[in-house]
């Protein structure tokens, strides 16, 4: 139904409404209140000037009612609240006169203004009323404001039809939570009367949210782990043989790790894997362990890492393992004919192995039987890339690792498409690196413990401080101290410098000379790969470390204690260190991230861009997670019933279908 027919409303709040999004009644419906304002019996002995009030009383005096034309007048009178006697003043409502007699008790509703003790009533009700006044807040503009929002909304919910209103929740989970109907539902979130309906309403309406979601979650990890799969013959006594003559041995989880994925690769079911462990858990390992057996099965595979460094040092690496596979790198680095001779390897399935970056899929490459493809870190590929494989009409067992590992909660919405094996163990041997965190003012201590690893011969990370409001790097600032380590340590060793408007060869460059340990002490802001392997390095000192979510400081952290060398992280800051001193207490990934949740909750803290779908306009994945829990078990559940194919339900079907066109 379009705007223009709801009674009251002109052409300019149309547009109005149009700029917060709404276009149609519909919209305007589903245009939720963020919050509520509560207002209850209030405190007469305690109120401020402005405060919203309900006050109860005693009508002292004959009203006196002013008009100013037909419609428009003023009535007052004096109320007696008990502990004092307030002048109220309210609009337009001569009409209640006869009714307002003198010792009648009423409970008037307005804004209380403490200089004139007067309240302005916005409304009367007769009798002391002991409930609460709830009312609904709305994202409002300079031009529409709430209340107006309030209104409009509330004379269409009137002329609204039930039947109009779609409700997704299949009709035996209605029954098993006894909800409430959809339509009543809506009509309550924008005009509650009391808490508890409100509480219902709420939950309802979440309810399916988080249903239309975890069925959508649901229908995506059916369709990604079809029994289309490649159902390779493989004995696990050749995995076997090569865990036996690894250089190192392999952690439990590793081991776990491994044999999901070999159990996945030889079923017929295709794989939709993620592997997510700390940094420096070991999870290359068993990415090369999944290329080989996809190799022994005779299939092609290819693992893609976000960066050219990256993908380089799994190339060699993979090869010291491997010396006898045909591996071939494949970066937007190599010249067009070193390309061209790539490619022809890749086609003609002389190459066996094909380790790049995202080159690997928006290069017109054309694989000969790929069987698996790696995506390292994988949360840095857009889903389009990730899409791009599939465009070409492959579609090979997925593994995607992941160096940020998620609480359970978040998993669940986030990767509920996917399996799950997790690293949780350090390999042995590995020292937690000794975080410590310190103020500004005891830079100095700072800069001695720096010396110490200078002297050891180790290299420093630095990441330099962002500028408050733009999350930009202030370039004066990274130059500044430079200037100050230079000062500090440019006599006995070399200080670099790396940032995020340098190009991504310039940054190459530098990031390779501190490999090389030309460079010393590199100063750089956040631009740092994630997963570069320098072993050298013990020390990360990051300045501002308030700046970051605890998540995001221990993937700093990550940098440094990559061997057996006993490795420190400093941080400093000036403000919070109260949060920071979680992350001097623990060195485990999965438990920082919890924290960093119950601090901060969903959104972006994991640096993962959200797809718009989670961003739920009531649920709240953390404050709802037995709800959440409840959906996820149920949607499983319709997917699998009779109920799902029925006619019945084709719309919540097509609804999901359309969804997840995308992937
Ligand atoms: P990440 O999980 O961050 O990708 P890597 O796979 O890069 O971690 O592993 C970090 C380092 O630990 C590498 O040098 C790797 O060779 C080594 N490593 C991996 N697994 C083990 C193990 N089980 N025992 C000893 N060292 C290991
Ligand atoms: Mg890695």
């Amino acid at each position: 139904m379009n705007l223009e027919n709801l009674k009251g409303i002109g052409k300019t709040t149309i547009k109005y409404l149009n700029e917060l999004g709404i276009y149609n009644v519909e919209d305007l419906i589903n245009y939720y209140p963020f919050r509520y304002e509560i207002i209850e019996n209030s405190d007469i002995t305690n109120l401020n000037d402005g405060d919203k009030v309900v006050i109860g009383g005693i009508i002292e005096n004959i009203p006196t009612i002013i008009h100013f034309n037909r419609k428009l007048n003023k009535m007052s009178f004096h109320l007696n609240t008990g502990s004092f006697i307030a002048n109220i003043t309210i609009f337009n409502r001569a009409f209640l006169k006869d009714k307002l007699n003198i010792g009648c008790q009423i409970t008037v509703i307005g804004k209380y203004d403490k200089k004139h003790n007067s309240i302005t009533a916005s409304d009367i009700k007769f009798g002391l009323i002991e409930e609460t006044l709830i009312e609904p807040i709305y994202h409002s503009s300079f031009k529409i404001s709430s209340s107006k929002i309030s209104k409009i909304i509330k004379s269409a919910l009137t002329n609204l039809e039930s039947t109009k209103i779609k409700d997704y929740i299949p009709n035996n989970f209605i029954n098993k939570y006894h909800f409430i109907n959809k339509a009543k539902s809506i009509k309550i979130i924008h005009n509650p009367k009391t808490k508890t309906e409100l509480n219902e309403a709420l939950k309802r309406l979440k309810y399916e949210e988080l249903f239309m979601y975890m069925l959508k979650i649901s229908y995506l990890k059916k369709t990604k782990t079809q029994a289309d799969g490649l159902n390779r013959k493989v004995s696990y006594d050749k995995v076997e043989d090569l865990i036996k003559n690894l250089p190192f041995e392999l952690t439990v989880d590793q081991l776990k790790s491994v044999k999901d994925i070999y159990d996945d690769l030889i079923s017929k079911n295709r794989m939709n894997r993620l592997l997510q462990g700390d940094v420096g858990s070991g999870k290359t390992i068993v990415s090369f362990i999944a290329l080989y057996i996809n190799y022994l099965a005779g299939y092609q595979g290819a693992l893609m890492a976000p960066t050219e460094i990256l993908a380089s040092q799994h190339y060699t690496n993979f090869l010291k393992l491997f010396p006898n596979l045909n591996v071939v790198l494949l970066t937007g680095k190599l010249k067009s004919k070193e390309k061209r001779e790539c490619k022809k390897l890749i086609e003609s399935k002389k190459a066996d192995i094909i380790i790049g970056t995202h080159a690997l899929i928006s290069e017109d490459v054309k694989y000969n039987n790929l069987g698996l493809v790696i995506t390292d870190e994988q949360h840095r590929f857009g889903v389009a890339q990730r899409g791009n494989l599939k465009n070409k009409g492959i579609t090979p067992d997925i593994l995607y690792m992941s160096a940020t590992p998620i609480p359970r909660t978040y998993a669940l919405t986030l990767y509920g498409d996917m399996d799950i094996s997790s690293i949780r163990t350090m390999p042995s041997g590995r020292k937690p690196v000794k975080t410590y965190v310190k103020t500004n003012k005891e830079i100095k201590d700072v800069l001695y413990m720096m010396l110490d690893q200078i002297k050891a011969h180790h290299q420093i990370y630095v990441i330099a401080p962002l500028i408050e409001e733009s999350d930009k790097i202030d370039l004066e600032d990274v130059y500044k101290l430079e200037e100050k380590m230079k000062r500090a340590f440019g006599k006995i060793c070399n200080v670099g410098i790396m940032h995020g408007k340098m190009t991504n060869k310039e940054k190459d460059e530098v990031m390779n000379e501190f490999k090389e340990n030309k460079i010393q002490i590199l100063i750089s802001t956040t631009v740092i790969e994630v997963g570069v392997d320098v072993a050298n390095a013990t020390m990360i000192v990051i300045f501002d470390s308030y700046r970051f979510g605890l998540s995001a400081l221990h993937q700093l952290r990550g940098r440094v204690g990559r061997n057996n060398l006993e490795s420190y992280c400093i941080l400093i800051s000036d403000k919070e260190t109260k949060r920071l001193e979680v992350l001097t207490k623990t060195n485990d990934g999965f438990k920082v991230s919890e924290e960093d949740f119950k601090l901060r909750g969903g959104g972006d803290i994991f640096g993962i861009r959200q797809s718009g779908d989670m961003n739920f306009k009531l649920a709240n994945i953390k404050n709802d997670y037995d709800l959440l829990l409840r959906a996820k078990e149920d949607s499983e559940a319709f997917m699998k019933s009779e109920e799902y194919q029925s006619p019945k339900y084709a719309f919540i079907k097509k609804e999901i279908t359309k969804a997840t066109n995308l992937d």
